[in-house]
């Protein structure tokens, strides 16, 4: 019987055959909550017994992908497929307590079985017929190397636990068949594995998609044939596209690697991913780790499916981006394209930008006007904007920027209003070829506070150098 003093072990057990995706990175956040907010330890399992599927890019995809959530598992990574002795060892045990037994059925008698009962209009269930062979006749076979698999004899009965999301489930056994646990070349089936490892490793919490609750009944069959109390479990809803499907790349990204790539920010994404099933009460939303880590309860869990919405991810992450230290979002934007420009220039840049940004990505998009000065210019804006009549406009707005001291948004602003008030212009007429001529679009910040971030020498010389530009010929641009 484990002590119930003893710290909770939890453990997230991902098979890397693809990319780690939100739904495992979710049901790890919440392991390593539990984990992190009990003293317990949050353990990490790769279930790599399927050799045909596994990849180490995809187990790579993992530990990156949780480390970049800044989930940290503790101990050593378990791999699966070395557990075989034991997994073997622990069918043999089964065998010799007589709860398992020897299935002899070929694939073709099974099929022929499985038609019987579709001619029936039954649902197959495994009739045992090799569990009533005779001791000599079993030994006979081994012997003469017949192949087998290790079949598991289900009790009578029923088959319940109290789930911590679902409160009470349970199975009439009648309704489970003496399932395989050991193929004929001696691997291990799934639920055999699973609850091998979860016993050699003290797991106390089983905290995992509630798409295993149907394998749960079996398990917990295993846990006691092989004379231990089960652990806990909570079966976490599944997460849904905004169609009420089950999430995948229909609905656009779903892979952590792919959100990183977007310039998601992991606290964001840590922060949307816990309310997906979760919520701490009163509204709350914001939330860093660490409140997360003091506020985080089984009891909260929800037991219906929870709807992904990029939308208020995005939403989120612009929330995220308007409030880290400067100083860590620029370290932050460093891995994506960013401008060729100054450094004092570029930290004056992000700190203007970010409020209208919703992703690292954008950000940088955004950033990129301080680089290079616009070559090509939106076709709309031209046509416009830039008909040979802006130019001297943009010429004398050139001369009185450069002479406005100082050189700050709102003398700058004082300056471009005066001077379209001079030439009997609207401030707009001035304002917007300007900031065509400065970044090539004309969706930008607040002209004058990007004037003052640009510098009097840039706004000077790509002013002018549009001017030119216009003045020719209309063919010419
Ligand atoms: N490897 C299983 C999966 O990826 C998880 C098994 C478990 O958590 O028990 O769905």
């Amino acid at each position: 019987m484990a002590d119930p003093l003893a710290p909770p072990r939890v453990r997230f057990a991902p098979s890397p055959t693809g990319y780690l995706h939100v739904g495992g990175a979710r049901t790890a956040l919440f392991n390593w909550l539990y984990a992190r907010q009990t003293g317990g330890a949050f353990l990490l399992r790769i279930e790599d017994t399927d050799k045909a599927r596994s990849t180490d890019e995809s187990e790579r995809a993992i530990f990156e992908g949780l480390e970049w959530l800044g989930l940290n598992w503790d101990e050593q990574v378990v791999h699966q497929a070395l557990g075989l002795p034991r997994h073997q060892r622990d069918a043999n045990f089964l065998l010799s307590t007589g709860t398992a037994y020897r299935c002899f059925c070929t694939a073709a008698e099974l099929e022929v079985m499985r038609k019987e009962a579709a001619a029936r209009k039954d649902s197959f269930k495994y009739d045992r017929r090799c569990d009533r062979l005779s001791p000599e006749e079993i030994t006979r076979r081994v012997d003469a190397g017949t192949p087998f698999v290790v079949r598991f004899r289900m009790p009578d009965g029923e088959t319940a636990w109290d789930d911590a999301v679902h409160e009470r489930i349970a199975f009439p056994n009648k309704d489970i068949e003496d399932f395989v646990i050991l193929r004929s070349d001696g691997t291990p089936i799934y639920n055999l594995a699973v609850v091998s490892d979860d016993i050699d490793m003290g797991i106390t919490l089983v905290m995992r998609g509630d798409d295993h609750i149907s394998n749960t009944p079996k398990q917990i069959q295993l846990y006691r044939a092989l004379g231990n109390e089960p652990p806990r479990f909570a079966h976490v809803p599944m997460i849904h596209g905004m169609d009420g499907k089950k999430l995948s790349k229909r609905h656009g990204a779903a892979g952590v690697e792919e959100f990183q790539a977007q310039g998601v920010l992991p606290d964001a994404l840590d922060n949307f991913l816990a309310l997906l099933g979760w919520s701490p009460g009163d509204d709350k939303e914001r939330m860093t780790l660490l409140e997360m880590v003091s506020l985080f309860s089984l009891e909260r869990i929800g037991p219906s499916a929870s709807r992904f919405d990029h939308e208020k991810l995005l939403w989120l992450n612009g929330q995220y981006l308007q409030e880290i230290p400067a100083a860590r979002l620029v370290e932050m934007l460093k891995p994506f394209h960013l401008p060729n420009c100054d450094a004092v220039l570029l930290d004056r840049a992000i700190m203007l930008h970010r409020s209208r940004a919703r992703t690292l990505v954008g950000l940088a998009h955004a950033l990129a006007i301080y680089g290079d000065d616009p070559r090509v210019f939106e076709p709309a804006g031209l046509k416009k904007f830039g008909g040979p009549e802006a130019a001297p406009l943009l010429r004398a707005l050139a001369e009185r920027l450069s002479v406005t001291e100082p050189f700050s948004h709102s003398t700058l602003e004082e300056s471009g209003r005066a001077l379209a008030a001079e030439k009997g212009r609207k401030l707009g007429d001035l304002a917007q070829p300007a900031r065509l001529a400065l970044t090539g679009v004309l969706a930008s910040p607040p002209l004058f506070e990007m004037i003052e971030v640009l510098g009097k020498e840039t706004t000077r010389r790509r002013l002018l150098a549009f001017a030119d530009l216009i003045a020719r010929e209309p063919e010419a641009h």
